[in-house]
């Protein structure tokens, strides 16, 4: 935990808050601060800053918080990912939050088991379980936001041409020719496959909507390994 994320409900005044709980526990054991100490915080959805820790026990920590600076900006990215297996899923949520994701649209493919759809990791407060996660290791405070499409044809047909325009859009898929761009500037949405594969109709739909197919060589990754690979060559 790089940063305390603070909720409003955290704020006992504008300028002090009271931690308790799982971010007290961390700031106990690990970061073990005493009174006086300073600690990077950040406002949930908003500015990010210094706490100075005015008490601390086993059941509350106080602080005098001065939020003053800006989160880092988020990444001019929509990834649009097929939804992976429940443990997969857990830590992609997380890492994509970590790099700075801020639109992710988990969508059914053919390839996708039908079981996924049920795991306890989809609900909300799973989700933004591993979201906080990624803010308070990257030291941001802005959520993603995480948009939920069981079926493929009618969000292809019906919503993904108005949320691509005026991005770049790409198709990851292992082996084809045309390499994954680098050093990208300006709004990029990338779709990437399950397990499986994109099956051939829905790479057709995607590039009957623009988007190009693009490839990180013909080793085939793991989706964990696909995404920062692919984001990192992106940004
Ligand atoms: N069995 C599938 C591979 C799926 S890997 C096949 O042969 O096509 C899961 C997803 O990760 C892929 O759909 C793709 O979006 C991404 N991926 C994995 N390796 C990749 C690579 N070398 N280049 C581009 N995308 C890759």
């Amino acid at each position: 935990m790089n940063l305390i994320l603070l909720i409003p409900d955290d704020m006992v005044t504008d300028a002090r808050a009271r931690i308790t709980g799982r971010r007290l526990r961390h700031v106990l054991e690990v970061h073990r601060a005493g009174v006086g100490d300073e600690l990077v915080v950040g406002l949930l959805g908003g500015r990010i800053g210094t706490g100075r820790v005015t008490r601390v026990d086993d059941s509350l920590l106080e602080m005098d918080v001065r939020l003053d600076r800006d989160p880092p900006a988020g990444l001019p990215l929509t990834v649009v990912l097929a939804l992976p297996r429940p443990k997969v899923l857990r830590r992609v949520l997380h890492s994509l939050s970590v790099m700075g994701v801020k639109r992710i649209v988990l969508v059914n493919a053919a390839r996708v088991e039908k079981s996924y759809w049920q795991t306890p990791f989809l609900t909300q407060e799973a989700i933004d379980r591993q979201l906080v996660l990624g803010l308070e290791q990257s030291r941001d405070t802005l959520l993603p936001e995480v948009l939920l499409k069981q079926r493929f044809k009618p969000f292809a047909e019906d919503e993904l041409p108005g949320m691509i325009k005026g991005s770049l859009s790409l198709v990851a898929h292992p082996g084809v020719a045309a390499t994954c761009p680098r050093d990208v500037r300006g709004p990029v949405t990338l779709a990437v496959g399950p397990e499986g594969g994109f099956v051939p109709y829905e790479i057709e739909k995607l590039v009957s909507l623009g988007f190009i197919p693009v490839s990180l060589g013909e080793r085939v990754l793991h989706v964990e390994a696909a995404i920062p690979a692919l984001v990192s060559r992106l940004f």
